[in-house]
Parts: C-alpha cells; structure tokens; sequence
C-alpha cells in the first residue's frame, strides 16, 4: 500500500455510549481538513455500530483492536474479520502486546489473526515490540525481526501497517526517544516494502509527538491513553499533519 502518514487511536477497553459520543463530536469538530495525514479510531467490539453511524462517510475511519483468527464457528466470544468488515471497520490491530501477554496469544496465532483480517479486506495494523528485558540484554532486533517474520512466513505484507511498540513504552509515560524509535524503524524497514507504513505508539503525547514524527522512517503513531483526550489525539494529529 501506499506509504501514508497514519495516526491510530487505540481506546482499549474504555469508553460508553456517551463518552464515545462526545470524544467523536470533539474529533470531528477538530480534525483538520486538509493535509496529508489518515486519521482512524480502533474501539471496542460493542460500539462498532455507534462508531460507523458517526463516522460514516466523514474524514476519520474505523477499525477493530482485536479479530479472530478463525473464520466462524464454535468459538464463544470471538469475532471474525468478515463480521468487522460488516460493520465498516477498515483496520484491525493484530498483536497488541496486551494480547500477547494478558491473553497469551503467540506468533502464529498473531500471523493467523493477520490473514484472517487481509482475506476480509481490512488493512491490519500488526504491533511488535520487546519488553524491557529484551531491550537491556540487546535483543530487540531478534524479537521485532521473530514478531514480523512469522507473519512474513505465509503472508504478503502489500496492503497492511505495521506498528512498533515497545512493551517497556506502553501506558508507563516513557517513550521510546526519537532516535531508539528510528533504530528499530530503519530495522523493521528492511524487512517489509519501502511502501510499508510504520507507525510507533508507547506513550505517545502532544509533547514528544513532532520529535518522533520528524524521524525519516516513522510514519505516524499507534495512541492509546492520549487518545481518549479529543484535544490530545487532535494535537497530535496536528503534529503529523504536514
Ligand atoms: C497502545 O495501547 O497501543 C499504546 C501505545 O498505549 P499508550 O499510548 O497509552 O502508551
């Protein structure tokens, strides 16, 4: 795909019927009109519904945090890529490091969840990043490089985008700085088209957005806590929009 400048939201499990309607009203009112940045919302499974109704048609799109790897069947609790697809959604985060920790979702369950999404048309947005531990013994590159290339194994990554995303970043505050974000960019890079975007999200926030944005190889961001904050989100929509 094209290599667009993307900021995505990622509300995790936040938000109600009336939050969701005002954090929208406030993000349409003030999303700019112009420029050269994608905005998209990733939002829980049952506000899928509102979000399109609210959405539909206008500058922001919509996506899903999660997805099944599995096309239907017996598997209480899940939602399958086709189901999202029915709702609009245009992109679908696969990899959360939540998933991968809290749920223990592995590589090739990630890469499954990653197909599943494409063959549904929806444009995933595949999380990688190394815990803290990983990164003190010298071992990012392995981990990002074992994360990306076991969805590399049996898929094209010709219509996806792909997000760095340091475990040790991810609702702490700290941020990867620009230059360490830009390392693991230029890494991940040559592993995937030119093409590819690449976004970074740990922490991200109206204050360190433009110096992460300026580096060459990030092409926007992944924002959870900030992008519950309309005028956060907006500031640093602003802060990739050129
Ligand atoms: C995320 O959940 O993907 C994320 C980057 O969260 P935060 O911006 O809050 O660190």
């Amino acid at each position: 795909m094209a290599r667009v400048r993307l900021v995505a939201g990622n509300w995790k499990m936040h938000g109600s019927r009336a939050s969701i309607q005002a954090l929208l009203d406030a993000l349409l009112q003030g999303i700019p009109r112009s420029g050269n940045c994608a905005v998209t919302v990733c939002v829980p499974f049952p506000y899928l519904g509102q979000v399109a109704e609210m959405l539909r048609g206008g500058p922001i799109a919509w996506g899903a945090q999660n997805v099944s790897e599995h096309q239907q069947g017996a598997y209480t609790g899940e939602v399958s890529a086709a189901m999202l697809a029915e709702f609009g959604c245009r992109h679908a985060i696969v990899g959360h490091s939540e998933r991968r920790q809290l749920y223990g979702e592995t590589d090739a369950q990630v890469a499954a969840k990653f197909a599943a999404a494409g063959t549904a048309g929806l444009t995933p947005i595949l999380c990688v990043g190394e815990t803290l531990q990983e990164r003190d013994a010298g071992r990012t590159e392995e981990v990002v490089g074992r994360q990306l290339g076991k969805v590399l194994e049996k898929n094209s990554f010709e219509n996806a985008i792909l997000a760095y995303e340091p475990v040790w970043a991810i609702g702490t505050g700290r941020n990867a700085t620009p230059e360490q974000v830009q390392t693991v960019h230029a890494f991940l890079r040559g592993k995937v088209s030119s093409d590819t975007p690449i976004l970074y999200g740990g922490s991200v926030k109206p204050q360190n957005a433009a110096a992460i944005f300026a580096m060459p190889d990030v092409d926007g961001g992944l924002i959870g806590g900030a992008s519950l904050v309309a005028k956060d989100f907006l500031a640093i929509v602003e802060a990739l929009n050129t």
